[in-house]
Parts: structure tokens; C-alpha cells; sequence
């Protein structure tokens, strides 16, 4: 990720995906040149002139952005870290712009812990918004000491990559389900620091058949009521589905071109004939929840000390969906990588998923994006 070299001939207005995270490092007046003259590219358009210390506000306070656009704003360091503002004002800043530039990050030992604790929430605020960065060191290393006390611990979990799932001989083939394979094997081949995939593991007599619902129920349009076996008064509409992924069939089984060796953990859902389990970590019964659907996936993750969770597999409207939202609510910082999924609705079934995992905190990330690059780069640090 560093340091960036740039030419001369490039139009930076036209680059801001690819801007995204330069550093610049040692600061050498070449450097610093160069900075500047991505800052005035930047804000380059005449009709949105830098303004000097722009104010914002958020939460009745006010936060002075010493030099912006309305798209760019730049910061030395101190004017970002060095006073007490919280992670609230953070994201408002990288709400309002697109690209931050923050100069002169210093070196931090532990005698500076609150402007790398700072430091740290921004950048995180950075990420979650997907914002673009330049910053600029005097010395290296600039990143905190403190940072390393900040784990970045990727997790794969790949949902139900199985035969049935995939054409063209499974028993609910996903449209082009297949061609997520290529995409989490190399996935696979990446550092994370656990690689589980799920099986849909159901029995027989599995609720969601529609074969179990006699001769009236139809799979894809029919739909059947599901009652907590511990309180009637809890139930959930669920559709029903052909047989699919029987514990034993060959459709139950990972699909063969999966790199499976490379896996950590295979864990099973759907194994209780009576619910329906489309996340991989429980069941939509809370009240109380059903034991026997509640998979160790939520231990796994803890006892491993994740702290990220980047989704993939079959299908993204349905348990790719529930295990991603779930995934958010206990608390992960959860993606779903977009080319390592396919929709039981196509293409328009998962832009609508889509646009509700966003809602709910997901990220929805590519391959080659800037989120698996960072669990790309643990391979040089490991
Ligand atoms: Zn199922």
C-alpha cells in the first residue's frame, strides 16, 4: 500500500477508487509536493472552491475542517487527533467527504495513546464508509505502536456451497451458483484466520419440503407456519422448497470443485426437522431461542477472536442474507463479498438484498476491493 507512485499524466479526479488508502512515506518535499498536487486536483472545479475552516456540526457540537471542498477535505494530523473529539464527530467528518487527506501522521509510542486511540477510530470510520485516503508520515513507521493492539482478524464463512444449491443437477439450483466456486477458492488461498463453510444438513422430514406438506403444497410458491416448540405463541411463515441437501444424498455435499481442504470447519444447520434455519447461526425463534438450532458458528468466531466476517456462498437472498445480518447483530463487522454469491431471484433479487443488508450495517465489498486487499496484506506480515 505504500508509498504511491503517481505520474504525471494522471487526471486523479478519475481515480478515487484506486486513491483510496495512499500513503506517502517518508515525507520528503518531493512527497509533500506531490500531496499537494492531488489535493488541488482534487479541487481543482471552480464551482466548488476550497473553503477555509468549514464548519460542521453534529450532535450540537461543532468541528472546524481547516481546508475542504465539498468533496475533499485535508487535515494535519493534530487537527484531526491531537483534540478530544469522539467517534461520533469521526464519522460525521467522513460522512461529509469523500476524501481525507490527513498530513504529517507522527510515530506514536504508548506516551501518545489517546491521538493513536483517536487515530484509530477515524481510520476505522474511514473504512466503514469506504472512504479514500492520503496520508502523509515524516518518519517510518507511522502507524502507532498502539495500532498493533488493534486486531484486524478476518474470518471466511462460506454458506452452503453445496450440489443441490448448484446447477445444473442440484435440487435447488441457484442461477449460476457455480461460478461463486472459482471466487472463494481464491478467496480460500487468502490469510484469514478461519475458513468455516456451513452445510445445509437437513433430515427427511425437514420442515421446508414441500413434499412434507401434502399433496396441495407447491415449492417456490407455498408457504407453511413455524411454532416454537417452547412457546405457541412464537411462529414465522417460511416458503417451502423441493427436497434439497438430505443428510446423505450426494447433494448434501460440498461442491467437488470447492477447496475444501483448506477449510477449518465445516458447520451443519438446518438439522432440526422442525424449523427453518436459512442463517448459519440460528434460527428466527428467540423466545427463547431453540438450542437445536443455534449452530456453534457465534463460538466459533469468539473463540477464535474474529473481528471480521466476510460473508460468501449460496444463496444472497436467503442464507447468505440471514447469516450476514445475524452475523452484524452479534456484533462482527460483516461484508458480503458480491462476486462469491448468486440470488435465488437473479440478479434483481440481490440488489435487493443487497440494499437491505446496507441498511443493516453490511458491507457489500468486491474481491479486489480495498477490504479484502487488508486481509491480502496479512500474508506479508504473518
Ligand atoms: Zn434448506
Amino acid at each position: 500500500m505504500r508509498p504511491a507512485i503517481t505520474d504525471e499524466l494522471t487526471d486523479y479526479r478519475r481515480i478515487p477508487r484506486t486513491l483510496s488508502h495512499v500513503y506517502y512515506d517518508p515525507l520528503t518535499p518531493e512527497n509533500e509536493a506531490e500531496v499537494e498536487k492531488i489535493f488541488k486536483a482534487l479541487t481543482s472545479d471552480p464551482s466548488d472552491p476550497v473553503q477555509h475552516n468549514r464548519k460542521l456540526t453534529t450532535w450540537g457540537r461543532t468541528i472546524t475542517v481547516p481546508e475542504s471542498s465539498s468533496t475533499v477535505a485535508k487535515f494535519r494530523f493534530d487537527e484531526l487527533c491531537g483534540m478530544p473529539l469522539s467517534a461520533a464527530d469521526y464519522l460525521e467528518i467522513v460522512k461529509n467527504f469523500k476524501t481525507i487527506f490527513i498530513l504529517d501522521v507522527p510515530k506514536m509510542g504508548m506516551s501518545q495513546k489517546d491521538k493513536a486511540r483517536r487515530f484509530i477510530t477515524f481510520i476505522d470510520a474511514m473504512y466503514s464508509y469506504s472512504r479514500a485516503s492520503v496520508l502523509t508520515a515524516p518518519s517510518h513507521p507511522y502507524l502507532p505502536s498502539a495500532m498493533s493492539a488493534t486486531a484486524f482478524r478476518p474470518a471466511l464463512l462460506i454458506v452452503d456451497v453445496q450440489e443441490d444449491f448448484c446447477p445444473r443437477n442440484g435440487a435447488l439450483a441457484v442461477p449460476d451458483g457455480r461460478a461463486v466456486v472459482p471466487v472463494i477458492n481464491d478467496l480460500l488461498a487468502l490469510p484469514f484466520v478461519l475458513k468455516i463453510a456451513t452445510k445445509d444438513h437437513h433430515p427427511p422430514n425437514h420442515v421446508s419440503f414441500a413434499s412434507n406438506h401434502g399433496p396441495d403444497a407447491e415449492p417456490y410458491t407455498s408457504v407453511t407456519t413455524i411454532t416454537n416448540p417452547a412457546n405457541a405463541r412464537e411462529t414465522y411463515e417460511t416458503q417451502l422448497w423441493p427436497d434439497h441437501c438430505v443428510a446423505g444424498t450426494p447433494g448434501n455435499a460440498l461442491v467437488r470443485e470447492l477447496a475444501a481442504d483448506r477449510l477449518d470447519r465445516v458447520v451443519l444447520k438446518g438439522t432440526d426437522p422442525r424449523v427453518e434455519m436459512y442463517s448459519a447461526f440460528r434460527s428466527p425463534l428467540r423466545d427463547p431461542p431453540l438450542a437445536s438450532a443455534v449452530s456453534e458458528l457465534a463460538d466459533l468466531l469468539r473463540g477464535h477472536e474474529v473481528t471480521e466476517v466476510f460473508v460468501t456462498g449460496l444463496a444472497g437472498d436467503y442464507c447468505v442474507f440471514h447469516s450476514a445480518v445475524d452475523c452484524a447483530e452479534e456484533g462482527w463487522k460483516t461484508y458480503v463479498v458480491e462476486e462469491a454469491t448468486r440470488s435465488v431471484g437473479g440478479q434483481e433479487g440481490w440488489e435487493k438484498a443487497a440494499a437491505q443488508l446496507k441498511e443493516k450495517g453490511v458491507g457489500i465489498v468486491r474481491a479486489d476491493g480495498e477490504e479484502v486487499g487488508r486481509v491480502r496484506e496479512l500474508s506479508g506480515s504473518a
